[in-house]
């Protein structure tokens, strides 16, 4: 891997640059009550190039949006349709490690079994700028017990770890490669004392911290060897309120409606997930998950069990957002250390 250094100063030409060559520029930016939020700076210029903690809303939204038209319905009568295309080229901007993370496990998923063109391409037409992590997020976040922090491991075109005089430069995929050819007269070549000042800053963000056995714990939760009470205590909680799978950057459930208006109207997905009782309800009523307890119990199967046997790591990647958002304090971080 190859790793270069640029001044804040040539960041900013570096940012100026890549906007002229994208449709959007998602980046972070500050909004409301101070919150950070992703959203398209190529004309606004509100983008912050470094930052502390992380968006609300992961940058999933941009990929899987809560709703997304995907066919232009011309007629019912004559099944005549056409597909609905995003052809944007985005650059994302200031993803920290645990959303790069998300977003390669939800490609993983989105072009398996079976191929969803929609999250397929907008992934394949984007570019991912990583901003490694100098200290947690918030006090809950787990990312590098689950292995998805403090740095990317890949995913990514660039990944800028912050030091006192600039920014060290990770280049990883080709588009990387690419940027820094179009743009090398604003890199230098990263000086041994740089990389020592970003190892100790970054092995200061992993000392206490080991990783979860994520293997163990995923036996142990598809073994079905822990108390009902667990189940039972979460399922008294939950309130049902969806703000842990609104705000997942993991979560890739959706279902599919039609809005008509005679002849035509347009196909579209919704999320969708486990915490609703109508999510997996079938003909006549049924539904093998009928309490709060087994429908949460589902979405922490799914991410700490299921998509370990999948893709053999966690789709949980410690980013905390469910934990802040839960109204019942559910928190999957103390479940994990109960297991
Ligand atoms: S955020 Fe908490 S209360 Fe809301 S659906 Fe998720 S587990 Fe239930
Ligand atoms: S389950 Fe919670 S902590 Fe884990 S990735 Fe999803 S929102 Fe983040």
């Amino acid at each position: 891997m190859q790793r270069l250094f640029i001044t804040s100063e040539n960041l900013k030409i570096l940012v100026a640059n890549l906007k002229k060559s994208c449709d959007e520029f998602i980046a972070p930016k500050k909004e409301h009550l101070d919150d950070i939020v992703f959203a398209d700076t190529k004309n606004d210029h509100a983008e912050l190039l470094n930052y502390e903690g992380n968006s609300v809303i992961s940058p999933r939204a941009f990929l899987l949006p809560q709703t997304e038209e995907l066919f232009e319905i011309k007629s019912v009568k004559n099944a005549s349709f056409s597909p609905i295309e995003d052809k944007k080229k985005r650059i994302f901007y200031g993803l920290r490690p645990c959303d790069i993370k998300a977003l390669t496990l939800m490609r993983s998923f989105f072009s398996g079994d079976f191929i969803d063109l929609p999250y397929q391409e907008k992934y394949e037409r984007s570019t991912f700028i990583a901003l490694a992590c100098n200290r947690l997020c918030c006090d809950e976040a787990f990312c590098c017990e689950m292995d998805a922090g403090p740095v990317a491991k890949e995913g990514y075109a660039l990944q800028l770890v912050a030091i006192a005089k600039g920014y060290l430069v990770d280049v990883g995929a080709k588009e990387g490669r690419q940027i820094v050819r179009e743009n090398k007269k604003l890199f230098t070549k990263a000086k041994a004392a740089d990389a020592k000042e970003a190892a100790v800053t970054l092995r200061g963000m992993t000392k206490g911290r080991k990783r979860i056995d994520y293997k163990k714990l995923a036996k142990i939760m598809k073994e079905d060897k822990l108390k009902p009470s667990v189940w039972d205590d979460i399922g008294l909680r939950c309130v049902v309120c969806s703000g842990c799978i609104t705000l997942c950057p993991t979560c890739s459930c959706f279902g599919i409606a039609d809005r008509l208006d005679g002849d035509s109207g347009t196909r579209f997905r919704y999320c969708d997930g486990c915490p609703y009782a109508g999510f997996t309800r079938m003909a006549g009523e049924n539904t093998p998950f009928p309490l709060h307890k087994d429908r949460i119990r589902r979405f922490f199967e799914h991410k700490l069990n299921i998509d370990v046997e999948r893709y053999g790591t966690p789709s949980c990647v410690g980013c905390a957002r469910c934990i802040q958002t839960c109204p019942g304090n559910i928190s999957i971080r103390k479940f994990i250390d109960t297991v």
